[in-house]
């Protein structure tokens, strides 16, 4: 999961949002500020996280 630095503050993104918001990251100059793997990390648009739950 990366931490992205925005306008509207940092937020969480797993990979499949960072592709829906491209081009807001483009627009708005979003930058990582880290990247991390953590499995208690949610993805701030679909609040799932970095790893599969097991069953
Ligand atoms: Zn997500």
């Amino acid at each position: 999961m990366k931490l992205w630095v925005t306008p509207e503050g940092d937020r969480w993104l797993c990979d499949e949002c960072q592709k829906q918001y491209e081009k807001v990251i483009e627009e708005e100059k979003w930058r990582v500020a880290f990247e991390k793997w953590e499995p208690m990390l949610r993805c701030s648009e679909c609040q799932h996280t970095d790893i599969e739950p097991l069953d």
